[in-house]
């Protein structure tokens, strides 16, 4: 009933020949692959480069962030007509990596998203605790707050176009994954906040799972029921460990 979602962030790697490269690899590696959504997001600068090379490809370009407004005097920013101009379907937003290094809030994630369901585009919508969070047993209270905070005003409608990516900080490029059943266990806890608060549209969200995720985990985390697809780091960056997860087996 959910289609399942991965979706490669390549941060700030690759130039644009390099990017071509990889697009190249990945679109001939998931050529024909109909069990689950296939998600770039390169840096803004290869946006362009990459578009072209999956065209005509059911593959979906992201960007890794985007701003509120249409246009103005925001230096650095990029704009959702930008996004759509260059071919994106989706955009990720409030990365931990955001949060962490660049100030984002919840309420800054809240009016990029509500911005973006106004648009084409689908938010992918980043969540997740730190290890000072979870050691000190508030990971459930911070993901609600989170969650409380990014999705505030939405309506039931609008849960049918996001995807959620529940990526616990203590995970993201450490190589210690969440086990598969902590990060059902935070899935399941996610889903059953949305159902509370939107009701049965709750069970159409997409959750992505990320922190870690490689070649040699994702069948397992794959096999949860509340984990509808993966959001991936390094293992995106090259192209043969990012297909082995395309191609997970369940
Ligand atoms: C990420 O960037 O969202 C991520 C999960 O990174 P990694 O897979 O490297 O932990």
């Amino acid at each position: 009933m959910r289609k399942a979602v991965i979706a490669g962030n390549w941060k700030m790697h690759k130039t644009n020949g390099e990017a071509r490269l990889l697009a190249r690899a990945i679109k001939a590696g998931s050529a024909g692959v109909s069990h689950c959504e296939v998600v770039m997001a390169p840096p803004f600068t290869a946006l362009a480069a990459v578009a072209e090379e999956l065209k005509g490809t059911p593959l979906i370009l992201a960007a890794q962030n985007v701003h509120w407004e249409a246009k103005g005097a925001f230096t650095g920013e990029i704009s959702i007509p930008m996004l759509k101009d260059v071919g994106c379907g989706m955009v990720v937003i409030g990365h931990s990596e955001r949060r962490q290094y660049f100030g984002e809030t919840d309420a800054s994630v809240n009016r990029r998203v509500r911005a973006v369901l106004e648009s084409s585009l689908k938010p992918i919508i980043c969540i997740g605790e730190t290890l000072a969070e979870r050691e000190s047993g508030n990971h459930h209270s911070v993901v609600a707050q989170q969650l409380a905070g990014g999705l505030d005003s939405l309506t039931r409608r609008d849960l049918l176009r996001i995807i959620l990516a529940y990526e616990p900080v203590w995970a993201i490029g450490t190589g210690r994954t969440a086990s598969p059943e902590t990060a059902q266990e935070m899935h399941g806890m996610i889903r059953e906040w949305l159902s509370g608060r939107f009701g049965e549209e709750a069970q159409t969200v997409r959750i992505l799972y990320g922190g870690s995720v490689k070649p040699d985990n994702i069948d397992a985390l794959m096999l949860q029921p509340d984990i509808d697809g993966a959001l991936v780091g390094g293992a995106c960056l090259e192209a043969e460990s990012f297909l082995r997860i395309i191609h997970y087996r369940l």
